[in-house]
């Protein structure tokens, strides 16, 4: 690069970093105004009868990373109440009358949402607009309701949005107390669950105030004009990492499985994630007016947990996916050479008094590591925790990212269990405990298990030479007035392999889809290939669970799969297949947007 582009980059920089610290000046003294004199506008208003009006901002837009937009705003009617002006025998039957809503639900709300008692409080969301006609013509007969025009969410459908978008609904009292100092009132939307959520403060923006001098009988008789007008700040709009067309895919994919599970994709080289899905999903567009009790009963009791966010916040043992971990292990502490041949497989081997079984009944015979992990043979990886031990076993685990969470952008992640001498200690008692629960624990089974987020952060690493970039969903964030705040890879950790070690790992996940006897030879094809390992997790509740983790191509990785698919039994059969559409619809697929598509085209003619 010549010296005048890295000039030029570095003048961009630090314009787009002025930018953003010119917008910080203003907004905080926007703040100030705001948050810190509130109180004393509100003590005014109770005495020299000025009604304060908020002005909601604007909502910032959400865009995939092709700038698809996947969340915006429509506007919708919220009808409120004015406890100074209401009649207490009537209004709140009549208003329960007009809009089908309960009595006992209204009132609730209304304290609920009680700022001060010449305050609107919202009661009613997302109402009809026969609604709004009925309270105009008859306004007379509902003493105290106002109405205002308020935007909410509407998300673009089929993506299994909900999964990283999140949602948004009213605050609730121990989020404004926590958040007191941000601006948060009763009866405001706020982010509840993903990036909704994580990006709350920058996307919901910062609410500006009308001053409107009314009557002593509360008739608005004009602006006050001791008070000058505070404009709001309409939120920043957010860039994610997100591919929509990608992620619609896979709902497509998934559907015809019909089946619970969940799907990670992301960049290795970034920790940019591409797809995020969970199975059964939730439109988050039920969330954005007001929930029927029958219907948020139905996803309450549904006993596949549509709530339920599998990627990062549900557990399953690893299975065979787990073999290269131990492999890892094993090969950095020098028990293990690639080409070590193990007692050959029978179907099962003897250790203690028990007999381990092998997942092929007929047995393997003997193998080297290559061929062990292309066949994922049980014996051998038994055979390789038991000279391993547990100690190394979970040292390695620990700096493989398991056991503790990814810090990935959205919250409710869980951190998955890598068992030590201590945690078996803890569950049984002190050294009372057999050391053969390392055998169960090396093919991925037993105490260990993890979030299908954490095994993508594991084989990110092997796919990027043992750099793992921090799982994230922001790519930028748009301020009004056109600051750009852009987030650049965060490297993570680094897995405790060495070069040698990593590339002898990524060359047998090639044989488990190139290799005659491989368990994914399935996914072969003349486009790329893929390097990846299938896993099969025993659930005691059910049929196994379906795992296959893989990347593509193997020599120059661009995405990265993580697929489970819960009660569907081998790897091989329903993950792995799943996975190998989804790898071909991003490398291969029909967005012209995309540059593999491209290069691999180009090479095609070339040949
Ligand atoms: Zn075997």
């Amino acid at each position: 690069m010549s010296a005048y582009f890295i000039e030029k980059d570095r003048r961009a920089r630090l314009a787009s970093v002025l930018l953003v610290i010119a917008l910080m000046t203003i907004i905080s003294g926007l703040f100030y105004h705001q948050i810190i004199r509130y109180k004393s506008f509100l003590a005014q208003s109770e005495e020299n009868r000025i009604r304060i009006r908020p002005i909601i901002p604007k909502r910032g837009v959400i865009f995939d990373r092709n700038k698809e937009m996947i969340a915006d705003n429509r506007l919708s009617f919220t009808v409120s109440i004015v406890p100074m002006e209401m009649a207490k025998e009537v209004t709140l039957p009549r208003l329960a009358g007009l809009t089908g809503a309960d009595t006992s639900a209204i009132k609730q709300k209304l304290n609920a949402n009680f700022i001060s008692k010449y305050i609107p409080a919202a009661v009613l969301r997302d109402q009809d607009i026969s609604v709004i006609s009925a309270l105009e013509e008859n306004s007379e007969h509902f003493p105290g309701v106002t109405y205002s025009v308020e935007s909410v969410r509407r998300y673009v459908e089929g993506i299994s949005a909900e999964t990283f978008i999140g949602y948004i609904a009213e605050v609730a009292p121990d989020e404004i107390d926590k958040e007191s100092q941000w601006g948060y009132r009763p009866g405001r939307l706020i982010g509840k669950k993903g990036i909704e959520k994580a990006y709350d403060r920058e996307l919901r923006g910062i609410e500006g105030t009308d001053f409107i001098e009314v009557s002593a009988r509360g008739q608005i008789i004009g602006t006050y004009g001791g008070r000058e007008r505070v404009p709001a700040v309409p939120g920043a709009d957010l860039v994610l990492t997100i591919d929509a067309a990608l992620q619609r895919e896979i709902v497509r994919f998934y559907d015809s499985l019909q089946s619970s599970g969940g799907v990670v994709a992301l960049d290795p080289t970034t920790g940019e994630i591409l797809a995020l899905a969970s199975f059964p999903g939730l439109d988050p567009n039920l969330f954005s007016g007001v929930i029927p009790d029958d219907v948020w009963r139905s996803i309450i009791d549904d006993p596949r947990h549509p709530l339920l966010n599998r990627p990062t916040s549900s557990m399953y043992p690893p299975g065979s996916t787990a073999k290269l971990l131990t492999a890892g292990a094993a090969l950095e502490k020098g028990v293990l050479t690639p080409e070590t041949m193990l007692r050959g497989c029978g179907g099962g081997m003897r250790f203690g008094n028990r007999v381990f079984k092998c997942w092929q009944e007929q047995g393997h015979g003997r193998l080297d590591l290559y061929h062990a992990v292309e066949q994922s043979c049980n014996v051998y990886f038994y055979q390789v925790g038991q000279i391993l031990g547990l100690d190394a076993w979970n040292e390695f685990a620990v700096k493989s990212g398991f056991g503790r969470k990814s810090g990935i952008d959205i919250s409710g992640e869980l951190s998955g269990i890598a068992p030590s001498r201590a945690y078996y200690d803890k569950a049984f008692g002190q050294n009372r405990w057999s050391k053969l629960l390392i055998l169960n624990i090396a093919i991925g089974q037993g105490e260990f298990i993890v979030t299908p987020l954490q095994l993508t952060q594991f084989y990110a690493g092997l796919a990027n030479g043992g750099k793992v970039f921090k799982p994230h969903l922001l790519k930028e964030i748009r301020y009004p007035g056109k600051a750009i705040q852009k987030i650049e890879p965060s490297l993570s950790f680094t897995l405790p392999f060495a070069n040698n070690t990593i590339s002898v790992l990524s060359r047998s996940l090639e044989l488990v889809v190139q290799g005659d006897r491989g368990t994914a030879k399935g996914l072969r094809n003349k486009y790329y290939t893929i390097a990846g390992k299938t896993g099969t997790a025993q659930n005691p509740h059910g049929k196994d669970h379906s795992w296959f983790v893989g990347y593509a191509p193997s020599n120059d990785p661009k995405i990265l799969v993580c697929a489970l698919v819960e009660n569907a039994g081998h790897g091989s059969e329903v993950a792995a297949p799943l996975a190998g559409k989804i790898i071909k619809r991003y490398l291969l697929g029909d967005s012209t947007h995309n540059v593999i598509a491209h290069n691999v085209a180009e090479s095609l003619v070339s040949e």
